[in-house]
């Protein structure tokens, strides 16, 4: 296969393309979807080119970090808003396209711990890289939805806050009650990435929360004051 830089470069072989799959296709339908194409790539692009630094956020508190995420979202064409939680709605975040270019990210501020809002955001962001346009992604915190999008995305939240599964799972074998405080510092310094995340996934996966609790710190992120 083709790269896609090189496809895109080439509106010969787009149309060519575009025509193979529907022959019925106007060339005026086809314009409109080669631009709707290369405006949502464009967005994923300076997505993927802004997500090591949202990455690097993770180690600031909320006071720092609120509005430069706020920033960086809105130079990829992302709303993002911290919104207040609305009583048992269960929701801890959503996406949705607002128009080819633009989308919104909504993220509850239910639970302000900071590895339950990054890994909810890059959820989002997931969404946003890996799915279609028309739907609404609404995320709750009982993740009952066991969908193929939402798994998709889980895992993408997931290899963006710790990219290497081997090199985590070789942490985790590693751990004893003794080195446990050592080795989390360790592990979030050597990923540059905010120890709770670390201690929040180890107990996702163990089950034993209580046993890395004081890791997890909680966010104080101003409310939504539109
Ligand atoms: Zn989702």
């Amino acid at each position: 296969m083709l790269p896609i830089k090189k496809i895109l470069k080439d509106p010969i072989l787009i149309e060519t393309l575009l025509r193979t799959k529907d022959p019925s296709v106007s060339l005026e339908e086809l314009i409109n979807q080669y631009h709707a194409y290369t405006e949502h790539l464009s967005t994923f692009e300076k997505l993927k080119e802004k997500l090591n630094e949202m990455r690097s956020l993770t180690i600031k508190n909320a006071e720092e970090f609120s509005e430069r995420l706020k920033e960086l979202c809105a130079e990829c064409g992302i709303a993002l808003v911290y919104t207040p939680y609305v009583k048992n709605t269960n929701v801890n975040g959503a996406t949705r396209w607002l128009t080819p270019k633009k989308a919104l990210i909504q993220l509850s501020l239910r639970y302000t711990y900071a590895d339950c809002f990054w890994f909810t955001f890059f959820h989002e962001i997931g969404h946003l890289i890996k799915h279609g346009r028309k739907d609404v992604y609404v995320d709750f915190s009982n993740g009952h939805d066991n969908s193929e999008l939402e798994k998709e995305a889980d895992q993408f939240a997931q290899k963006t806050l710790i990219p290497s599964n081997a090199s985590f799972e070789m942490f985790k074998q590693s751990l004893t009650p003794e080195n446990l405080k050592i080795k989390i510092l360790y592990f979030s310094k050597e990923n540059n990435i905010d120890t709770g995340i670390v201690a929040g996934r180890l107990a996702k996966e163990t089950g034993k929360w209580s046993l890395v609790a004081h890791f997890r710190k909680q966010l104080c992120l101003r409310e939504y004051k539109d």
